[in-house]
């Protein structure tokens, strides 16, 4: 978006939270659009030390995270498009919220409660990422929360027979900026039937900028002793294997690059679940990321219990994003914290299937500081 246009909307926003001068954490509500003839806001979040998130109802995604580098300049961490046209193309969920089901399911099929379910086969023989229709393509109710940190509330009710999953499933995602600039996300799911549930968000990083290239240098800590093998179509063999002497070592911070080669893979990279030493439930470190050119570091922690480190190797420059870049491969890695995939087939993986009346709870913090 054109700056001059930017600041024409928020002219016209809807600023919540206190009438903010600097110093002060804010939310500002900006028309962004229609999906299929519904309107579509983003929320600009601004903490005190004025670090900005902004989402979309669409998706509730992630379009533009601005973080301070090292001299305190202000960068856009993530990838993405300046106007909603750019995300209703078939795009590959940048920052979206992703569900009912993220990552894959072997060929959309699982039974539950005595019954066999068929999901759309929407990669290759496999469903992903809740399937044609997921998440990621719904419009959010939003809802700006009160409190000292900016932070807005994402909710959607997810048909029951939607994408063929069982029950009614309410699913709220509350974005949260705090002064200390930390991004908060905690996922709230409740259903009235048993159902698979693994909510995350698929952001693809760069903290070189979004328009910097490629993250092959950016070093990357993984918290996991052990990571899911898969088969070619990539889901999971079963087999919780150690990351010693494999180039899925993560365990000191190492260059993306550095061993991508000997992934394979077609095409080439990592695009893994990792086994966390958390094990869940409790917020547990998952990740850190370090770009030595800019200083950014980021720090991940969950509850959740793995986490899929993909490398954008399916990026291959179709698609021309913010700052009229074109996204190429490994221009940004994602972290998507979660359940194992297709766990709902591996009865020795975490289970994620939420019960009838229960509630489901996650946290993701991405913490960000410079270096
Ligand atoms: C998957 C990749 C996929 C990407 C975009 C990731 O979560 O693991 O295989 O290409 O999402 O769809």
């Amino acid at each position: 978006m054109k700056l001059r246009q930017l600041l024409c909307m928020c002219s016209a926003a809807a600023v919540f939270a206190m009438s903010a001068p600097a110093g002060f954490s804010k939310v500002e509500k900006v028309p962004f659009g229609a999906a299929g003839g519904t309107a579509v806001d983003l929320y600009v979040l601004t903490n005190a030390g004025g670090m900005t998130a902004k989402v979309m109802t669409y998706g509730a995604t992630l379009t533009e995270l601005d973080t301070p580098d090292r001299d305190g300049k202000l960068g856009d961490v993530v990838l993405g498009f300046d106007s909603l046209e750019g995300y209703l193309q078939k795009v590959p969920y940048f920052g979206a919220t992703v569900g009912r089901v993220g990552n894959r399911i072997a060929r959309g099929q699982f039974s539950l409660n005595g019954h066999t379910y068929q999901l759309a086969t929407n990669d290759g023989p496999n469903h992903l990422h809740g399937g044609r229709k997921g998440f990621d393509k719904r419009v959010w109710t939003a809802e700006v929360l009160p409190g000292a940190a900016a932070s807005v509330r994402f909710t959607y009710l997810s048909a029951d027979g939607e994408e063929g999953y069982p029950g009614n499933c309410t699913v709220a995602v509350t974005y949260t900026l705090t002064d200390s600039n930390e991004l908060r996300l905690d996922y709230v799911v409740s259903t009235d039937k048993d159902t698979p549930a693994n909510v995350t968000n698929h952001s693809y990083f760069n903290l070189g900028g979004a328009e910097n290239g490629s993250i092959l240098d950016q070093e990357v800590m993984l918290n996991a002793d052990r990571f899911t093998p898969v088969d070619a179509t990539l889901i999971p063999t079963g087999e919780l294997r150690s990351v010693v002497g494999t180039p899925m070592d993560f365990r000191t911070p190492t260059a993306v690059g550095a061993h991508l080669r000997e992934v394979g893979g077609m095409p080439v990279g990592y695009d893994h679940n990792f086994v966390l030493n958390g094990g869940g439930g409790t917020l547990a470190p998952v990740a850190t990321v370090h770009d030595p050119k800019s200083g950014r570091l980021m720090v991940v922690t969950s509850t959740e219990p793995g986490v899929q480190f993909y490398s954008g190797n399916f990026l291959d420059g179709t698609f021309t994003g913010k700052k009229g870049v074109a996204y190429r491969q490994y221009y940004g890695l994602c972290l998507e914290t979660q359940h194992f995939p297709d766990s709902v087939n591996h009865p020795n993986f975490p289970s994620y299937v939420v019960k009838a009346g229960e509630t489901y709870r996650s946290t993701t913090v991405y913490a960000f500081s410079a270096r």
